[in-house]
């Protein structure tokens, strides 16, 4: 039995094609679970019974759970446990420009930076769409509100698990559904470059944030392992080519880690590196965690290695922080309920 909140538009409607119904009823179900978010089948009344049997005997209708939730002023942390027993988290943020919402793509990790919570754990599983789907809409509900931007930031690597994510996002935009804006969704990728270049041509309107963290080839290999395998004047060329193919600025995410990426040699780097990409650069100043040693960069010297790079014409700005106090940063809830 497949998960109800697996399935696509499209693909409802090949559903019913197979089982020899209505093509309309898949704009039917899509209203009731999406728009009017009632999840009980006896409750959508003008679908037939013979309809409901067959979608009963074909569909599950099983949710994840919230287990725990933190919250601090502008955001809200969000624990799940998933059927197996796996825990997951999502982090919702309260922004001037709307709500955004931080979701997880994996049980864990494999990318193993060095510096990240969540690589730390190693990756267990995938995540299924519905589990995607599930963390949006139970937020969504608990709260009673509309999210307006989603960012797949939280745990795991999107591009590792490319099939599940991408159907979570034909989902979440799909108009006779949940109809989040397309231009509101963010993708953050550790830089596997094949999967860049598939995303430039799937979904071109969709953000893509890549997480660089280091101005040249030496420095980002010791923090990222993924270099090893896609370097970085290799990273920076499919980036270019992402820019060129769809015309959409791309954001570059640095965090700044005291002593290993923060001089004032790697910002002019980062600068000269990035001079001649349509961009903007978010720098993160780093969440310490216990388990790992790294420290954040002082204040000062990020806002020094900020003035270099807008002196060479860089868009920069510096992330507001958010559930330092709530440990909402960065798989470290997941890891202290381990
Ligand atoms: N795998 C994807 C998305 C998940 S990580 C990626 O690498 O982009 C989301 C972002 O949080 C990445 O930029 C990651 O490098 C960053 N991050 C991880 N641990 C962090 C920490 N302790 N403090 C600040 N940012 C962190």
């Amino acid at each position: 039995m497949k998960n109800i909140f697996n399935e696509t538009y499209e693909s409802f409607e090949d559903y019913f094609k197979s089982i020899n119904d209505k093509k309309y009823r898949a704009t039917q179900l899509y209203d009731f679970l999406y728009k009017k978010r009632i999840y009980n089948l006896d409750l959508m009344n003008n679908i037939s019974k013979s309809t409901k049997e067959k979608i009963k005997n074909d569909y599950d209708f099983s949710f994840i759970k919230i287990i725990k939730k933190q919250e601090d002023k502008d955001v809200k942390k969000y624990l799940f446990e998933l059927l197996d027993g796996n825990r997951i988290e999502s982090v919702l943020m309260y922004h001037n420009y709307g709500i955004s919402l931080c979701v997880s793509s994996q049980v864990g990790c494999n990318m193993g930076c060095a510096f990240c919570e969540s690589g730390r754990l190693k990756k267990a599983r995938n995540l299924e769409t519905y589990e995607m789907v599930e963390q949006l809409i139970l937020i969504e509900e608990d709260l009673n509100i509309r999210i307006t931007h989603i960012v797949i930031m939280g745990i795991g690597e999107p591009f590792d698990n490319y099939d599940n994510v991408m159907n979570f996002i034909k989902i979440i935009t799909s108009r006779k559904g949940i109809d989040k804006g397309i231009r509101h969704i963010t993708v953050s990728t550790c830089g596997i470059i094949p999967g860049i270049e598939k995303f430039m041509h799937d979904f071109n309107q969709v953000n893509l944030a890549i997480s660089l963290h280091a101005p040249n080839n030496v420095i980002r290999s010791k923090i990222m392992p993924i270099n090893k395998v896609y370097k970085l004047p290799d990273l920076i060329k499919a980036t270019k080519k992402y820019v060129e193919n769809t015309n959409r600025r791309i954001t570059f995410e640095y965090i700044m880690l005291e002593g290993i990426n923060d001089s004032n040699e790697c910002a002019k780097e980062l600068a000269s590196l990035l001079k001649d990409i349509n961009c903007y650069v978010n720098l993160i100043p780093y969440n310490e965690t216990e388990n790992i040693e790294f420290k954040r960069t002082k204040k000062v010297q990020i806002l020094a290695f900020y003035d270099i790079l807008k002196k060479n014409g860089i868009n920069v700005t510096i992330r507001r922080e958010f559930g330092s106090n709530v440990d909402a940063a960065c798989g470290q809830l997941r890891a202290k309920t381990h």
